[in-house]
């Protein structure tokens, strides 16, 4: 369904999570195209609309180099996300198109979702739940179903970043776990109040019982977790990611989790998604799976869109504050 608000010269093309206040507050500088979903039916309007925008806005946006160009009039890009990893950010760099996201406001919850998997993977919650809920439970649990201790556990967080640290502070005021942290800059916060300990990679994947990924996906973290990285793991270790798919090398995964090279995965993303059904790692007791719930909740999904609305206004209309990813664009722009 697309629906189509006149207003003003602006216009922007909308997709995905925005509510009526949203598009009304949109409205109020624009004409909005608002497309809630994208299917063979609506493509070639979204084309169009796309073709006339100076502003897009939306959850999962879907935009590739060719589509830049068929959008000469695109000057900013507002993503609901603070990852934009799925955005051809080196051609908008080119096109002077200014990229703006949504970071702090889904830190706490995305850390919430990474400790959800942790508390998961460690006490075998999904796995157990199922077998209360299939009439499996016929006797007192014994080993065979006893799980893993979280608090005192070391954790070893990747990409200790804003939502990397709110992990950190969940392990360690929480949970009582030493935290390991590999990072390309020190963090002094998290060592003076946390206690972490910065080391190499290698060195958090050998030490840590619980590796957790919080990186962007860039080139350079394409299959950071690979055979090698996993070989590198305790075979009683947890591997958390919450951060994207492709910066674990899946199949080596399934590999390391069937061989018992690591004991088990938390995993919120994956390298296509969504996850086929038939991919092994919906067949594993040893493997939470989650539909990318990272940041959804109704108060954090909200507060992403407002804030996103807000950028996209704001840099359209030169009235604000923005979140800006590639700011620099914005040097020698007159707008
Ligand atoms: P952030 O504050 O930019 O943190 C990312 C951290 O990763 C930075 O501190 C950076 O370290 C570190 N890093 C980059 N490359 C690294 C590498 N090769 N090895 C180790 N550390 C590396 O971003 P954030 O807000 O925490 O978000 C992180 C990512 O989480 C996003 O990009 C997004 O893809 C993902 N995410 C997923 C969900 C979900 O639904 N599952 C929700 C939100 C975010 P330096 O500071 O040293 O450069």
């Amino acid at each position: 369904m697309s629906r189509t608000m006149a207003q003003h010269d602006l216009r922007i093309v909308a997709l995905r999570r925005l509510s009526e206040a949203h598009l009304a507050a949109l409205q109020a500088v624009a004409q909005v195209d608002y497309f809630d979903e994208l299917h063979d039916g609506n493509r070639a309007e979204y084309d169009a609309a796309l073709a006339r925008a100076h502003g897009l806005i939306g959850g999962k946006l879907e935009l590739d180099d060719a589509a830049l160009e068929r959008a000469p009039q695109l000057k900013v890009v507002s993503t609901i996300s603070v990852g934009y990893d799925n955005l051809p950010l080196a051609a908008m760099n080119r096109r002077g198109i200014l990229l703006c996201n949504t970071p702090d406001v889904l830190t706490e919850t995305t850390a919430d979702t990474a400790f959800a998997l942790i508390m998961a993977t460690q006490r075998r919650l999904v796995e157990l739940s199922c077998m209360v809920r299939e009439g499996r439970w016929q006797n007192h649990v014994g080993p065979q179903h006893f799980g893993h201790d979280v608090h005192g556990k070391v954790l070893g967080i990747v990409g200790a970043g804003r939502i990397g640290a709110a992990i950190a502070r969940r392990a360690a005021q929480g949970f009582n776990m030493p935290v390991l942290y590999a990072a390309s800059t020190p963090k002094p916060s998290l060592e003076q109040q946390l206690g972490a300990e910065r080391c190499s990679l290698d060195e958090l994947l050998e030490r840590a019982d619980i590796v957790c990924l919080s990186v962007p996906y860039r080139e350079d973290t394409h299959h950071l977790i690979d055979a090698a990285a996993l070989a590198r793991m305790q075979p009683s270790a947890a591997l958390i990611n919450v951060a994207r798919g492709k910066v674990v090398d899946e199949q080596a995964l399934i590999d390391a989790l069937q061989r018992g090279v690591i004991r088990a995965a938390g995993l919120d993303v994956f390298e296509q998604e969504p996850l086929n059904p038939d991919s092994p790692l919906c067949r594993m007791d040893n493997v939470v799976v989650l539909p990318h719930i990272g940041s959804a909740t109704h108060e954090t999904r909200a507060a992403m869109a407002v804030r996103a609305v807000a950028n996209l206004i704001n840099a359209l209309t030169g009235r604000g504050e923005v979140d800006a990813v590639n700011g620099g664009v914005l040097a020698d722009d007159p707008r």
